[in-house]
């Protein structure tokens, strides 16, 4: 810890109250954070972060930060939601400057309003800083846009599991030709997704990209087909976070005949 980073927490902890901000860390690239986001980890006393947020945005911190991670995992051991809350509370009323780093946008699928409700409940004075969400990050690096006129007018953004395991959506609505849909915590329900689309009369040809680690140097794209979209998956073995893009194909893989186009060589 620096001498004039302490100094001035202490002198910011007579002055102000605590604050939590909950914050957008981007997809990954540190290059995609707000500016506003940056400011906040400069100044921050404690920053408390999730699992997915990557090395690079954690390096921006001010020197004298602390940095927790609280991982919360789909299915695996994570912090429970009350702990985090309770974390929370307790350093903004010591008055620090919290920030909750939380990965892409904080208000997409990110329990932003179980924390909320925590801090209004002790009186904590909180903000959000909004970031740019997985889809954005994933269909940029394919070249495409979320919504096309003639397309889609609609976007919708779903998750593949809930509290109850896998989530019912409106199946109908998603197996429109042209419908788009951003399919987050998606991998491990591809085949519930793929067995709900099709009994609701998607087209098997309809693509889905995943994409792996959007933004990320190690970003990985597997375009496929609602038909072969769970066979694509157990090919590639992925272990990072990945999105499927349901209705959307990289752009170039879009113009070529689907079994000569593998990513690699649509990328040398
Ligand atoms: N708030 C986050 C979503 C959190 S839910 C956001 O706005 O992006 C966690 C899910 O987000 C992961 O299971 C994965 O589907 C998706 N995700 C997060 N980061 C990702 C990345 N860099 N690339 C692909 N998917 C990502």
């Amino acid at each position: 810890m620096s001498k004039t980073r302490d100094h001035n927490n202490s002198l910011a902890r007579r002055t102000a109250p605590g604050h939590v901000a909950l914050v957008g860390a981007g997809p990954g690239d540190p290059e995609l954070l707000t500016l506003r986001a940056l400011r906040a980890l400069e100044r921050a006393d404690v920053i408390v972060h999730d699992r997915l947020v990557g090395p690079g945005v954690l390096a921006l911190a001010g020197p004298g930060a602390e940095i927790i991670e609280a991982g919360k995992q789909g299915f695996g051991p994570s912090w429970k939601q009350d702990d985090i809350n309770a974390l929370l509370v307790a350093r903004a009323l010591a008055g620090a400057q919290v920030v909750r780093l939380k990965s892409g946008d904080p208000g997409v699928f990110a329990r932003l309003d179980e924390e909320i409700e925590a801090l209004e409940a002790a009186g904590v004075r909180w903000s959000i800083v909004p970031g740019i969400t997985s889809a954005s990050a994933a269909a940029a690096g394919m070249g495409q846009s979320l919504t096309r006129r003639g397309r889609n007018g609609e976007l919708r953004l779903i998750t593949g599991h809930d509290m109850k395991g896998y989530a019912e959506q409106d199946w109908r609505a998603l197996a429109r030709p042209g419908a788009v849909a951003a399919i987050y915590m998606g991998k491990r329900a591809a085949r519930f997704l793929q067995g709900r689309l099709m009994m609701h009369g998607a087209d098997p040809h309809t693509p889905v990209t995943v994409v792996e680690n959007a933004s990320r140097p190690d970003e990985h794209r597997a375009p496929a087909t609602l038909a072969t979209l769970t066979d694509k998956l157990a090919a590639v073995e992925m272990t990072g976070p990945a999105i499927l893009l349901l209705g959307l194909a990289p752009r170039d893989a879009a113009a070529l005949p689907a079994p000569v186009a593998t990513p690699k060589e649509l990328t040398s």
